[in-house]
């Protein structure tokens, strides 16, 4: 997976495979397109499609944080964006696409 550090947490972020905005919407919500693997902050996930074995996530996620967690899918193609809230709230959000 290919990681993208983002300096901004506000968004727009767009889905890289077809363009779609799938975060930024309103506030700071989530959407998604059928490229979209999962969304995650710090505290969680907040979305996760079918081609990601949740379980195994959830339990590398524990033992080494969401961001580790989130950055080991093996898909080639696939492109995580990596967003940081300025502190003090050091809060981080991940998304992940990859094509189909
Ligand atoms: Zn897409």
């Amino acid at each position: 997976m290919q990681r993208v550090d983002l300096e901004f947490y506000e968004g727009p972020v767009h889905c890289p495979f077809c363009g779609r905005k799938t975060y930024g919407v309103g506030k700071g919500s989530i959407s998604r397109c059928k490229h979209t693997l999962f969304a995650a902050t710090d505290e969680g996930l907040e979305y996760c499609s079918r081609k990601v074995k949740r379980n195994v996530l959830e339990k590398r996620a524990e033992r080494d944080g969401w961001d580790k967690a989130t950055d080991k899918f093996a898909h080639p193609k696939s492109v995580k964006f990596a967003l940081y809230a300025p502190p003090p709230a050091f809060m981080g959000l991940y998304i992940g696409y990859a094509p189909e």
